[in-house]
């Protein structure tokens, strides 16, 4: 059975209990994983509890339970609480982010920036509360109103990655609560911590026990069950691709609202009127922040061969004098990787890089000194690469660039085009037209211009092209899409039958 240890705040965020309907509990096994930080696996972040399908069946139960109440809330007073919970995470945005670092290994500036767009999406969801559009529109009938409204699914699976591990879980279960669905949260498993944090500060913000409910545990024993229960009929997903089709086959058994945000190999495009200083800034910061552990990193410079070799010759300049370390320390500028088996992954990538382009720097684990305790990794650039080329087009999630010369602006475009994923795009460039075709022509879902491949906002929907997802986007008003179903309403006040596309038609 579960116990209650403290209703409204986790007793111990650092060793932490399920959130289920409105109190944090021990699972019923009381096992526990340990989620430990990446610059120094010596360092425990603290120890949570493995979720069990029992537990999660209960978490499920209690967002049931508190759904009917919560959907009849008025959505203008669910973004009032929601309003209140973004200025806690405002009061509290350093304590996160630091956490963040310790927990997850991103530097101090980036953590910020990653709370900062749970504040922003939190801010702009709680306006929604006051929007939440329909249409109204005339009917084709005399003395007939027509209008359509949106209302929420149910029980909302909300299932996240950990390399934005407060803002992902805030893009998802914002838009969730808002439109009036509960919400069963699964966080990854390499960053427990983060989530409990979060969730507390949802509980002190006064969302009603059940609406929010936390359950820590692996993918297959709490996502596995959220994702095959009949009483959970919307799931939000990020992660890799393979692991996004997986889902999606189980999903699709039962029909259910399925919105998935997956892999990415997203290009930089260089053009040879560029501003090769500005494209290296930008190329270095999509490629290496967040130690190419973003959905966005770029991963891939498709540059005109003219400016192959300064560009080149400008980013390994750079790229040799970024400091790797703990990322509270001051003056670094890439964190560990995520894990070992991450390093382990980047490094059998780096083998087979080494067969097909030419390797410029880096391409080893960093050990030196203290960081052989954490899941090091040089930043590495390949040069000579061919488009189609293994690191040219499978996702690595680590500091990897590879940089792909081609001849013209219509190879460039080819090139960038050439993957199964669809996420963001970016092209520098001074020329007007060709920065126009890009927008037109390049396939993903994010595009910019003279800019590197990261930095979305949060009012702008955010979701990739191909095989980076199904067709629903995160964040702006696309996002309440996902968590909402339309209703036509049709009011006849004639007083007698209208049959709509007969009575008002010629015989
Ligand atoms: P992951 O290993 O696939 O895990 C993502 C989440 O799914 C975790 O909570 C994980 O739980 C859970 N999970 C794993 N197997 C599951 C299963 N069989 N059933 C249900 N849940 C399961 O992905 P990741 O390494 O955390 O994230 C990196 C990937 O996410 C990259 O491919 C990246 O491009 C993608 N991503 C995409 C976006 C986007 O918006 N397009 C944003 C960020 C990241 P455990 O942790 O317990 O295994």
């Amino acid at each position: 059975m579960a116990v209650p240890v403290a209703p409204g705040t986790a007793a111990d965020p650092a060793n932490g209990n399920l959130f289920i309907a409105g109190a944090w509990v021990d699972g019923v096994t009381g096992e526990t994983f340990e989620s430990l930080n990446p610059a120094d696996r010596r360092d425990v972040v603290g120890r949570f509890q493995a979720g069990t399908a029992a537990d999660t069946g209960m978490a499920i139960k209690a967002a049931e339970a508190a759904f009917p109440a919560w959907r009849s809330m008025p959505a203008p007073k669910r973004g009032e609480i929601m309003y209140r919970f973004a200025e806690l995470m405002a009061r509290h945005k350093e304590r996160l982010s630091q956490a963040m670092t310790r927990e997850m290994g991103k530097v101090i500036a980036e953590a910020r920036g990653d709370v900062q767009e749970g504040i922003d999406i939190a801010y702009l969801m709680a306006g929604e509360g006051r929007r939440m559009f329909g249409d109204t529109v005339p009917s084709e009938l005399p003395d007939k109103w027509a209008m359509s409204i949106r209302q929420p699914i149910g029980v909302a699976g909300i299932i996240t990655p950990w390399n934005f591990p407060i803002a992902i879980p805030c893009w998802k279960m914002m838009p969730a609560l808002v439109t009036g669905n509960t919400v069963v949260f699964k966080p990854s498993s390499d960053t427990p911590h983060c989530a409990t944090l979060l969730v507390e500060l949802m509980a002190e913000a006064g969302f009603p026990p059940g609406t929010i409910n936390l359950v820590t545990g692996s993918g297959e024993a709490v996502g596995d069950t959220i994702v095959d229960s009949p009483d959970v009929p919307v799931i939000s997903f990020t992660s890799s691709s393979a692991t996004g089709k997986r889902i999606a086959e189980r999903a699709g058994r039962r029909l259910k609202r399925l919105s998935l945000e997956l892999g990415g190999k997203n290009g930089v495009v260089v053009l040879r009127d560029a501003d090769l200083d500005l494209a290296t800034d930008g190329i270095l910061w999509s490629a290496f922040g967040t130690t190419g552990q973003r959905c966005t990193a770029c991963s891939r410079v498709i540059v005109e061969q003219a400016v192959a070799e300064p560009l080149l010759e400008r980013l390994e300049a750079r790229a040799k004098t970024l400091k790797l370390g703990y990322g509270l320390d001051p003056g670094v500028d890439v964190g560990p990787l995520i894990n070992p088996a991450a390093v382990d992954k980047v490094g059998r990538y780096v083998g087979i890089g080494r067969a097909e382009g030419d390797l410029v720097i880096g391409g080893s684990a960093a050990t030196a000194g203290d960081l052989a305790h954490g899941n090091f990794f040089n930043p590495t650039i390949f040069s000579g690469v061919k488009p189609m080329d293994r690191i040219g087009q499978e996702e690595i999630f680590g500091p990897v660039l590879s940089v792909i010369p081609v001849a013209d602006f219509d190879a460039a475009v080819t090139a960038l085009n050439q993957t199964r994923y669809g996420l963001s795009a970016s092209i520098f460039t001074r020329d007007v037209n060709a920065a126009f075709r890009a927008m037109r022509d390049f396939e993903a879902g994010i595009v910019y211009v003279n800019a590197g491949t990261t930095g979305a906002e949060t009012h702008l929907p955010f979701g990739g092209w191909k095989e980076t997802g199904n067709g629903h986007r995160e964040a702006g008003h696309a996002a309440i899409e996902s968590y909402t179903e339309w209703k036509s309403i049709y009011v006849d006040f004639s007083g007698h039958l209208q049959r709509a596309q007969i009575d008002n038609q010629p015989d």
